[in-house]
Order: structure tokens, then C-alpha cells, then sequence
């Protein structure tokens, strides 16, 4: 009896938003099968409506959100569940991330549509499991202010930045030397320049370790994935991009590592399995008997490293670069970049062409320092029409 009420009270009342995507049901996989430990708050989908229903059989959240207009307005002719609310679309997700009855939010949402969810969530003092690497990207300033007025935790999910978090915590930050930030190198590390006028939509989508949506696993081709993740490292860490170094390690077995003054590397390990990463943000600082990734080293026999290709990747160069200017360039080059894989989904554009698209809007765009939260809003449109002027 005790020990069961001592569960409930440690039971985290959870929002997933985006819980249609590849986090969201990598998270609902975790509240199945620890039900003890979590309990399903509340979800949302952008338009995923059988997906979402099933879930709501499932796990039966309170208050559920469907951002797109049309999806919510056809899903609300038809909505019959009791005891669950559907909250209105054009502010759901913020009304859901600050709701009094959820502890947690795990933003899984996709793009820069996240970022006014994770800013409500801070605001409110909660805990930001953040996977919606986006919003660090384009709203790291305005997230760390909140971050210090409310002390909401921000811990990422992003499994890189994950294996950052865990071993940064062996030593103290004026002891970081720097962050070694690893990445597979994705389906084209070894495909020779010439050859990527070639490439097609289905090579693209066909990344070699991780199973992911669509729009991060181009930007994993691309290596623009790595780029957004040495800005969401800036914002996270508190690091100049100078001192994070980008490796490739095609295994994708060691996440990331951080070097200490004393030139010790301490590295987080395991098979790619996002539960790992997941569990670790929902739970932290304590961890769950889980075998999410558990690797066996032997099996794996060895690890390699190796310098990116930064002629082959433009857009990991050019990411350290806007990482430097800060202000409202990162918006640009993050919502250029959502375009334009979008118009490669589509077939619209070549896959070689995502680079130019997404350098050429960033450099017509003059940065404004320290931004408010408008001044992102207005450098993410401006990044959008940019980026389809050039598609045009
Ligand atoms: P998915 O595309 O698989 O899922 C995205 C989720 O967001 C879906 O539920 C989708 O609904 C919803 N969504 C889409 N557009 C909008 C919108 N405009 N407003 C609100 N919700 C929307 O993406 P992933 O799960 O792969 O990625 C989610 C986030 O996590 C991204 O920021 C990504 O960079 C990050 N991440 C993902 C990793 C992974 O392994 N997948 C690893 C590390 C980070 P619907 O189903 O209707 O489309
Ligand atoms: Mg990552």
C-alpha cells in the first residue's frame, strides 16, 4: 500500500505534443509499459486523426489538440469521447503545455512550430523535455530568459545533447574544454560531390541507423540536422560554437562526448534507440530499469571516427557561422531550410539545391540582436519567403 501510493505520488502527469510523430510514439511506447510511472495528460497531432483516436483509446488523456485547422474542424463534427476536452487549435498547444493538471511536456512537435509551445511550458515553471530541437534553435535566447524567471528545467531529448547533459555532469563548466558532438555522416558520407545532383527522394529518406520523421531525416542528409544541433548545443550549454566540434561516427553507438581541461572524454553509449533519450529527459535526475539501446560492445567490435566533409555539407559549415551571429539569423536559416526540404518532399526541388536555397535566405537577412519574440516570428516568415522566392 505504501509502496503504491508512493508510486502515485511520483506519477508524471504528461503532454505529448506531437505524439502522432516518431517521438511522440516512441514516448507513448514508455508510458505502456511503465503505466506505474506515467500517466498520459494529454496529446496532440497536426492532422494524424486516426492515429490520435487510437491513442486516446489507449492511454485516455484529458485534453487533447489537433493543430491543423481543417483536420480539427472535421475531427470536431464527429468527436464523441467523454471526459476528454478538445482544445481549440490556434492556441492549443500552449494552453495544454501550461495546463495546470500536466507536469511534463515532452515537445515532439516538428519545426519551428514548436517554439510557442516550449516558451508557454517554461513560462508556467514545468518541466521542457525537449525533442523540438527548433525551438532552441530560433528561440534559445528567449527560452534561457524564461528559463532563469520561472526555473523550469529544460532538459533535452535530442540524443546527442542527451549524452552531452549526462557526461557534462562530471566535471564543473569552467572545467569543459569542449563538446564533441557526434553524427553517422548520413546516406551520402561517402558519396562523391559530383554525384549529388543524382539523388533521389527515396536515397534521402533512407538514413542508415536512426528511424525518424521525414523532415529530420533530410536534414540528416544534408547534415543540416548537425548544424541546427551545434546551435541548440550554444543555447543549451552555454558554449561559443568554437568549442563544439562536430564528429562523424558512422556507428551512431557513442551519442556525444564533452573533454575536460584535464583532457579526459567522457562519452554516453548505447545502440540508437530514442526511448533511451526519452526515458532519461521524463525521469532525470533518476533512471528507469529499461534495455532501451542496450549495447553489446563486443557484438559492435569498433568504433570509428572521422573529420566532417564540410565542401561535401555546406550546411554544417554555415551553421557554425550563424551560431556566431546569433539574434534572429538562426530563424532564417531554420525556417529557409523547412521550406526547402518540404519543397524536396514534394519533388519540387533537387536535393542538391536544399544548400543553396537555405545559405542564399540567410545571407539576404540582416541579423537583430537580443530579439523579442515577435522579431523571431517576423525573421521566420521573412526565412519562409525568401526561401520561396528562390524556389520559384
Ligand atoms: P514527425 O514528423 O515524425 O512528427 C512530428 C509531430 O508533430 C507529429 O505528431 C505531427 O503531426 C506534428 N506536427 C507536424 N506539423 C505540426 C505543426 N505545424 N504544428 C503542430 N504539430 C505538428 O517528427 P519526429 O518525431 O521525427 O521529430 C519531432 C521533433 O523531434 C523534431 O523537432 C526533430 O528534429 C526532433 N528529433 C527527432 C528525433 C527522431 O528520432 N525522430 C531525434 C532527435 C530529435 P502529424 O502526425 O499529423 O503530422
Ligand atoms: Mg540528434
Amino acid at each position: 500500500m505504501l509502496c503504491s501510493r508512493f508510486m502515485f505520488a511520483m506519477k508524471k502527469q504528461l503532454a505529448i505534443l506531437g505524439s502522432t510523430g516518431s517521438i511522440g510514439r516512441s514516448a507513448l511506447d514508455i508510458a505502456e509499459r511503465f503505466p506505474d510511472l506515467i500517466d498520459v495528460v494529454g496529446l496532440s497531432t497536426h492532422s494524424s486523426i486516426d492515429l490520435l483516436v487510437s491513442q486516446i483509446q489507449k492511454f485516455h488523456p484529458k485534453y487533447i489538440v489537433v493543430t491543423d485547422q481543417n483536420s480539427y474542424l472535421k475531427f470536431k463534427k464527429t468527436f464523441d469521447f467523454q471526459s476528454v476536452e478538445l482544445i481549440e487549435p490556434s492556441t492549443g498547444l500552449e494552453r495544454l503545455a501550461g495546463h495546470h493538471d500536466v507536469d511534463i511536456v515532452l515537445n515532439a512537435v516538428v519545426g519551428a512550430a514548436g517554439l510557442s509551445a516550449s516558451m508557454a511550458t517554461v513560462r508556467s515553471g514545468k518541466r521542457l523535455a525537449l525533442a523540438n530541437k527548433e525551438s532552441m534553435v530560433i528561440g534559445g535566447e528567449l527560452l534561457n530568459d524564461l528559463r532563469r524567471q520561472t526555473g523550469a528545467e529544460i532538459i533535452p531529448v535530442d540524443s546527442e545533447h542527451s549524452a552531452i547533459w549526462q557526461a557534462i555532469h562530471s566535471g564543473k563548466s569552467n572545467e569543459i574544454k569542449k563538446i564533441i558532438l557526434t553524427g553517422s555522416g548520413g546516406p551520402f558520407k561517402d558519396l562523391p560531390l559530383d554525384d549529388f545532383s543524382k539523388i533521389t527522394l527515396e536515397q534521402a529518406l533512407n538514413h542508415p541507423t536512426w528511424k525518424m520523421g521525414p523532415k529530420i531525416t533530410i536534414d540528416s542528409a544534408t547534415m543540416m540536422n548537425k548544424g541546427l544541433e551545434v546551435i541548440e548545443a550554444v543555447q543549451l550549454f552555454g558554449l561559443p560554437a568554437d568549442k563544439i566540434e562536430v564528429v562523424i561516427h558512422p556507428q551512431s553507438i557513442v551519442h556525444s562526448m564533452v573533454e575536460f581541461i584535464d583532457s579526459s572524454i567522457i562519452a554516453q553509449m548505447s545502440y540508437p534507440d530514442m526511448r533511451l533519450p526519452i526515458a532519461y529527459a521524463l525521469f532525470y535526475p533518476d533512471r528507469i530499469i529499461s534495455d532501451y539501446g542496450k549495447a553489446n560492445l563486443v557484438e559492435i567490435g569498433h568504433l570509428t571516427f572521422e573529420s566532417p566533409n564540410f565542401a561535401k555539407f555546406p550546411l554544417l559549415k554555415a551553421a557554425y557561422v550563424v551560431a556566431k551571429i546569433g539574434g534572429t539569423m538562426p530563424a532564417v536559416f531554420n525556417a529557409a531550410n523547412e521550406i526547402a526540404v518540404d519543397a524536396f518532399l514534394k519533388n519540387v526541388i533537387e536535393f542538391h539545391k536544399i544548400p543553396d536555397i537555405v545559405i542564399n535566405s540567410a545571407e539576404r537577412h540582416n541579423s537583430i540582436a537580443n530579439p523579442t519574440y515577435q522579431d523571431i516570428l517576423d525573421a521566420d516568415l521573412k526565412g519562409r519567403e525568401f526561401a520561396r522566392e528562390m524556389i520559384k
